[in-house]
C-alpha cells in the first residue's frame, strides 16, 4: 500500500492510499484531473473519498468526485455548503463507522473554524492509520496505530517573526491557535499515543510562512525516534503493515 501525496497545504488538500488495486482519496482539495493521473486513470479501484470539512483546499473539487460516482463522506455541513445531493454523497455522524471496500473508517470530531472530523482508517495492507488535520488538537487517543499523518501547521514561534516581518496578518495571532495545530500541541498529542507500532509520522499542511519544515521534522524525529516526513506534493511512501 502506497500514500501519495498530492497536495498538503491551504493551496490544496489531496492524499491517496493506493494498494493498486484498492484505493482510497483523502480530500478533494486537488484539481481532479491530477487525481485521477495519481490513479493511473483507473477509477475503479476507488473505494471512496474522505472529507474532513468545507474549506476549498480541502473540498473545493468534492463535486467532481462525486460525479465521478465515487462514495464520498464529510458532514452534513459540508454537503449542505456545497448544495450537494446525491446517492453518493455520504453524511457521516461522527464516531460511526464506515466500510468502504476493505477500509474501515471511523470520523471523529477535530478543533476547527468550521464543522470537521478527522479519521481513523484501517486496512489489512496498511494497518491502522490517524488522519488529522485543520485540528487545533486531537481530543482522543487512539491504540496500536501504524501510521500518523497529522497537521504540524506553524510553531508559535516562526508565526510571531512572520507577523513581525509582514509576511503573515497580526489577526492570525488570534486564529490560529483555536483552528490550526501548533508544533508543541502536535508534540503532546504524538507523545500522548503508544508509538510502538507506528512506522512514521507524515506531518501536514505545513504553513508557508509560519513554519520551519526542517526544524519540525527534526525535532519530531527527536521527540519520538520514528521516521517523520512533511507532506508536499509529489511524495510518494510505501505504507504496507510491516
Ligand atoms: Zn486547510
Ligand atoms: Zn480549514
Amino acid at each position: 500500500m502506497k500514500l501519495k501525496v498530492l497536495g498538503s497545504s491551504s493551496a490544496g488538500n489531496c492524499y491517496v492510499l493506493d494498494n493498486g488495486n484498492e484505493a482510497l482519496i483523502l480530500e478533494a482539495g486537488v484539481a481532479f484531473a491530477k487525481v485521477k493521473k495519481a490513479l493511473g486513470f483507473n477509477l475503479r479501484k476507488v473505494a471512496g473519498c474522505l472529507i474532513t470539512h468545507q474549506h476549498n483546499d480541502h473540498a473545493k473539487y468534492i463535486r467532481n468526485v462525486v460525479e465521478c460516482g465515487i462514495t464520498t463522506l464529510a458532514l452534513p455541513e459540508v454537503w449542505t455548503a456545497k448544495q450537494i445531493e446525491s446517492s453518493r454523497a455520504v453524511a457521516v455522524q461522527p464516531y460511526k463507522g464506515y466500510k468502504l471496500g476493505r477500509f474501515k473508517v471511523l470520523p471523529f470530531p477535530a478543533c476547527h473554524d468550521v464543522p470537521c472530523v478527522g479519521y481513523h482508517i484501517i486496512h489489512p495492507d496498511c494497518g491502522r492509520m490517524l488522519f488529522l488535520t485543520d485540528s487545533c488538537d486531537c481530543l482522543q487517543i487512539f491504540p496500536q496505530l501504524n501510521h500518523l499523518l497529522i497537521e504540524c501547521n506553524y510553531s508559535t514561534f516562526n508565526l510571531l517573526e512572520a507577523v513581525n516581518k509582514g509576511y503573515t496578518l497580526k489577526s492570525q495571532i488570534e486564529r490560529l491557535p483555536n483552528s490550526h495545530m501548533e508544533l508543541d500541541t502536535c508534540k503532546r498529542v504524538i507523545r500522548e499515543h503508544d508509538l510502538t507500532d507506528v512506522q512514521e509520522i507524515v506531518l501536514l499542511h505545513l504553513s508557508a510562512h509560519n513554519s520551519d519544515r526542517e526544524h519540525f521534522i527534526s525535532e519530531i524525529e527527536r521527540h519520538t525516534g520514528k521516521v517523520v516526513y512533511a507532506a508536499s506534493p509529489g511524495l510518494t511512501i510505501d505504507i504496507t503493515k510491516y
